[in-house]
C-alpha cells in the first residue's frame, strides 16, 4: 500500500503536467534531413500574450508550431516551457494543454453537440454549449436548426459558410479550454471581411491565454503583443507591430504587399 503510492508519487514528479509559464526557444536548430530549417533560433513566447510569426514562404513558420506541438525535436538547443525542457515533459499531457487550429476548419461528422465536443473528456452541459457557441458567434445560426444541438452536422454542416464553420471549431476549442492555442492561418480561407471578424472572435474568445499564430492577415499580425520576424532560419526581429514598422525592412515589405493586395482585392 504505503510503497505503492510512494511509487505513484515518484512517478507523477517524473511526468510533470504541462506548466504554466512562458516559452522559450533556446538556441535551437532544426532540419528535415540534410536542410536546414532554423539555424540557432532564440526567442520568447509570453505567458497569456499573442505572438505572431511571421515571414516569407518556407521560412520555417509551421515548423516552428510542429515543434511547439513536439511532433519533432531539434537537433540542438531546447524549447522550455516554464523552465522545463519540452522534450522531457509527458506527451499526452502537453498535447491536452495546447488546441491546434488551421485554414481547413475540420468538424467530425456526427451531431452538432459531437463536433463540439470531439476530444473532450468530460461531460459538456447545454449551458456550457450555449455560452461557446455565443461567444464563438455561432449560437444564432445553431438555433434556427430545428434540432439545435443535435442537428446531424451532415446536413446542416455542408450549408455552413467557411466562416460558420471556423466558428464552430472556435466553439470546440473554446470548451477545450487549453492553455495555449496554436493556429496556423486560421482565416486564409475566408474573405478579407470575415477573416477580420474571426480575428477578432479569436482575440476575444481567447484572451488571456497563450496564442501563437501564424497570420498573414495585417489585422491579426497587428493586434499581437508580440510579432517574431524569421527570415533564412534565424529569428531577424521581434516586437509589437509600432515597433518593427520601424525597425524591420522585412516586416515593413510584408506590411506593404498585404496593403497592396487589399487595395486590389476590392
Ligand atoms: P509557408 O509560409 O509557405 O507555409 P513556412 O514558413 O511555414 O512556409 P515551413 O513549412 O516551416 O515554412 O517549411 C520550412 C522549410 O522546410 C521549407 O523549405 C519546406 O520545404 C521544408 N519542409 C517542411 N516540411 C518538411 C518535411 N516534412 N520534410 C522535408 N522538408 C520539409
Amino acid at each position: 500500500g504505503e510503497i505503492m503510492y510512494l511509487e505513484n508519487e515518484t512517478v507523477r514528479r517524473e511526468q510533470p503536467m504541462a506548466p504554466a509559464g512562458s516559452i522559450a526557444f533556446r538556441n535551437v536548430s532544426f532540419r528535415y534531413g540534410e536542410d536546414t530549417v532554423l539555424n540557432d533560433v532564440s526567442f520568447t513566447i509570453p505567458e497569456g500574450k499573442t505572438t505572431a510569426i511571421i515571414g516569407p514562404s518556407g521560412s520555417g513558420k509551421t515548423t516552428i508550431l510542429r515543434l511547439l506541438e513536439n511532433l519533432y525535436t531539434p537537433q540542438s538547443g531546447a524549447i522550455f516551457v516554464g523552465g522545463k525542457r519540452l522534450d522531457e515533459l509527458n506527451l499526452a499531457a502537453w498535447r491536452d494543454h495546447l488546441s491546434y487550429v488551421n485554414q481547413d476548419a475540420e468538424l467530425f461528422s456526427g451531431k452538432i453537440r459531437d463536433a463540439l465536443t470531439y476530444g473532450i473528456r468530460r461531460a459538456v452541459s447545454d449551458e456550457e454549449l450555449g455560452q461557446a457557441t455565443k461567444t464563438a458567434g455561432i449560437y444564432d445560426y445553431i438555433s434556427e436548426q430545428p434540432e439545435g444541438f443535435d442537428a446531424e452536422l451532415a446536413i446542416w454542416g455542408n450549408a455552413m459558410s467557411g466562416g460558420q464553420r471556423q466558428r464552430m471549431v472556435i466553439a470546440r476549442e473554446l470548451l477545450k479550454n487549453a492553455n495555449i492555442l496554436l493556429l496556423d492561418e486560421p482565416t486564409s480561407a475566408l474573405d478579407a471581411e470575415t477573416a477580420t471578424a474571426i480575428s477578432d472572435t479569436f482575440f476575444n474568445g481567447f484572451k488571456g491565454k497563450t496564442i501563437v499564430t501564424i497570420s498573414h492577415e495585417l489585422n491579426f499580425i497587428a493586434q499581437a503583443d508580440n510579432i517574431v520576424v524569421l527570415n533564412h532560419g534565424i529569428v531577424e526581429d521581434s516586437g509589437t507591430h509600432e515597433r518593427l514598422l520601424r525597425t524591420s525592412k522585412t516586416y515593413r515589405t510584408l506590411v506593404e504587399e498585404q496593403s497592396y493586395q487589399e487595395v486590389f482585392a476590392q
